[in-house]
């Protein structure tokens, strides 16, 4: 069986040790996210694109100004300047230091990133509804902040929600291999690696309103020990619950990342499944070399990418 529940339910019913937050226990936020219509997306973009460099309000935190010159689909990550001034001068309750606005896909729709509910357990029904209600209390405040203050906001309406609370973080399994955080800075490379990836460690800090964002500078191996847990013998872990740190968790919990663990576990238990041995048993080599086949990115020990294996690809 593979668990990819995102809060290794399975695992962790089945008596798979886990583990859940930071040191005191503390998990990432998680995030209402509500969309707006009305938006005028090249008016927000090229006040970005020209602004005047000193005009630290328009600001985003890492994409450069002139992204926001070429491309109409794009991502505003910041604007601090402009949250905290409209927070002193309206005293809005946002509890988030950076705007966050996504595209959406029709023209003038945009998805709002910015709700955050400190205190919640994802595994957790009571949690989970107290989260969905302060979520939803938060947006009017933001809606204020964006319409006041963002150029291209002028005239946006709020048009839905997420149909649910976007959690970040629950349960990790403790597995073969622990990931940490040194594992992803110091860009390792590990002889099991089943997905390479390049996500920095991006942690919403569940005691305040920031965020803390580390480059590695390159990529990563996943090892494949950190998907099988301890324990329980027929069962794999793909997704953000696999065997890592809080912080290790906070780089490898993104959609592609987790894509690839999950075309891994399936591989691995296919192998598993034919040749009669527990996933801890398999060769990992070989499923190395299947993965290879299909055209996954790995990477050999110096870095460079690994060559596609020249047998006929696997069924
Ligand atoms: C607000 C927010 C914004 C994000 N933005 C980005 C982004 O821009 N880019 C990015 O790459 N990542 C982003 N992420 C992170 C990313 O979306 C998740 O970490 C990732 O999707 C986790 O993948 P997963 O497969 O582990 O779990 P999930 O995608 O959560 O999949 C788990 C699935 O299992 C199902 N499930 C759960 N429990 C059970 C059960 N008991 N029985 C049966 N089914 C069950 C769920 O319904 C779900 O379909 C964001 C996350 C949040 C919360």
């Amino acid at each position: 069986m593979i668990d990819c529940t995102g809060d290794a339910d399975v695992a962790y019913r089945a008596g798979v040790p886990t583990e859940k937050g930071n040191a005191d226990g503390g998990m990432q936020p998680p995030t209402l996210m509500f969309c707006l219509g009305g938006v005028d997306t090249d008016k927000l973009r090229l006040s970005i694109a020209n602004a005047p460099p000193q005009a630290r309000t328009y600001l985003t935190d890492f994409i450069p100004a002139e992204y926001f010159g070429q491309n109409h689909q794009f991502i505003v990550v910041g604007m601090r300047e402009l949250m905290a001034k409209a927070k002193q001068e309206r005293g809005l309750q946002i509890p988030n230091e950076r705007t966050i606005i996504i595209t959406g896909l029709k023209k003038g729709e945009v998805w709002i990133n910015m709700t955050r509910v400190k205190d919640t357990d994802g595994t957790d029904a009571r949690s989970l509804t107290r989260g969905e209600i302060e979520g939803r209390a938060q947006i009017d405040d933001i809606i204020t902040y964006l319409v006041n203050y963002v150029p291209g906001f002028e005239q946006a309406y709020f048009t839905k929600t997420a149909p649910f609370l976007g959690i970040r973080e629950t349960r990790r399994i403790v597995g073969q291999y622990v990931m940490t955080q040194e594992d992803v800075l110091a860009c390792s490379h590990f002889d099991d690696a089943i997905a390479v990836a390049s996500y920095p460690i991006d942690i919403h800090r569940p005691a305040d309103d920031g965020c803390t964002l580390i480059w590695c500078g390159d990529c990563y191996d996943i090892p494949y020990r950190s998907l099988v847990p301890q324990k329980i013998s027929n069962l794999l872990v793909a997704g953000r619950s696999i065997s890592a740190t809080h912080e290790a968790m906070g780089a490898i919990r993104v959609m592609a990342t987790c894509m690839a663990m999950g075309e891994a576990a399936g591989r691995a238990a296919k192998i598993s499944v034919r040749g009669n041995r527990t996933p801890a048993e398999i060769d990992v080599q070989e499923l190395r070399r299947q993965q290879l086949e299909r055209g996954v990115y790995l990477r050999n020990p110096d870095g460079t990418r690994a060559p596609a294996a020249e047998h006929a690809p696997a069924a």
